[in-house]
């Protein structure tokens, strides 16, 4: 059940409607400054909504806005099986936003990896991209497996905790703007056979110690030091894998949103728009999201779904 809404046609609208230029500039505006293919499964193998769509949902209201404001066309898919090389050709950045690292068909495989291996652009990966290994499937991809760290999916806390964040390279393009500790609400926070801390370049982690169970006896869920954003560099391409990914209230975050708009435009090789810097780099946050921080920064209680 593949549908595709296509590229996002929104380039040159804001410039025509905060500045009155003439057509020349207008038409050469209408270009959008990158693509970019945004890999979220929506229906299940099982035929039901796949469990990530609320936040799917939640990142494309969000990244529709963000293209619009930094004109950029964005392809929604649901599989990747649909991928070939002609669609990522002018392609800067593949975003794995919701998509395991199997049930890829050999096609679309070689794709990617002549993509990576070209460096045509950068990818992101996200939450479901580290669900590799013999727990949830016998099928193997060597290439992928080194993109994540070599690592083996293994657990996840079924029933949610907080978490801390802690930040290993505050200096890293994509940590700009973001604090050097800040709190997830509502993570699953996976952990895998192995750390990936020997294979890839860890950026940052979650502080185990802080975690907050919903419920406790899943609270043996841990594998210690315990990365959760880390970039491969034994490949050509940029790529970066950020685990945060599973629940719509990540947009409600504004340390969280940093990080993903930071991390498009870095894995992408683009700058981000002028304008947005001078807005302020949390400018794409309301003030919700503010007052949301705020409560937990106030220790009250965390609601759960
Ligand atoms: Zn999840």
């Amino acid at each position: 059940m593949l549908k595709s809404m296509g590229w996002l046609a929104v380039a040159g609208l804001m410039n025509m409607a905060t500045n009155p230029a003439g057509a020349a500039e207008a038409a050469k505006s209408a270009e959008p400054r990158f693509k970019m293919i945004v890999i979220a499964e929506l229906i299940d193998p099982n035929g039901k909504e796949e469990i990530h769509k609320p936040y799917v949902d939640a990142a494309k209201v969000w990244l529709n806005k963000l293209a619009l404001d930094s004109n950029l066309s964005v392809k929604y898919i649901e599989s990747p099986n649909v991928l070939t090389d002609s669609m990522v050709a002018d392609v800067s950045l593949i975003w794995q936003m919701n998509f395991t690292p199997f049930r890829w068909n050999a096609a679309a495989k070689a794709v990617f990896e002549k993509y990576i291996n070209a460096a045509k652009g950068g990818w992101l990966g996200q939450h479901h991209a580290s669900l590799y290994g013999p727990v949830l499937t016998t099928e193997t991809w060597p290439f992928f497996a080194k993109l994540i760290g070599e690592i083996n999916y293994k657990n996840y806390i079924a029933d949610f905790a907080s978490g801390d964040v802690r930040l290993e390279e505050p200096a890293h393009p994509v940590f700009a703007g973001v604090a050097a500790k800040f709190n997830v609400t509502t993570e699953e926070w996976y952990i895998w056979d192995k750390n990936p801390r020997p294979k890839v370049h860890v950026l940052a982690n979650v502080d185990e110690t802080s975690y907050k169970f919903v419920n406790q006896a899943q609270s043996g869920t841990k594998m210690g030091d315990h990365p959760v954003v880390w970039t491969y560099d034994g490949y050509k391409a940029r790529n970066l894998y950020i685990f945060m990914g599973h629940h719509p209230n990540l947009f409600q975050n504004a340390d969280y949103v940093t990080l993903l708009r930071n991390a498009i435009f870095w894995a992408a090789n683009k700058p981000a728009a002028t304008s947005l810097v001078q807005a302020g780099i949390r400018a794409s946050v309301g003030p919700r999201a503010g007052a949301h921080q705020a409560r937990n920064l106030a220790g009250r209680r965390i609601r759960t779904r």
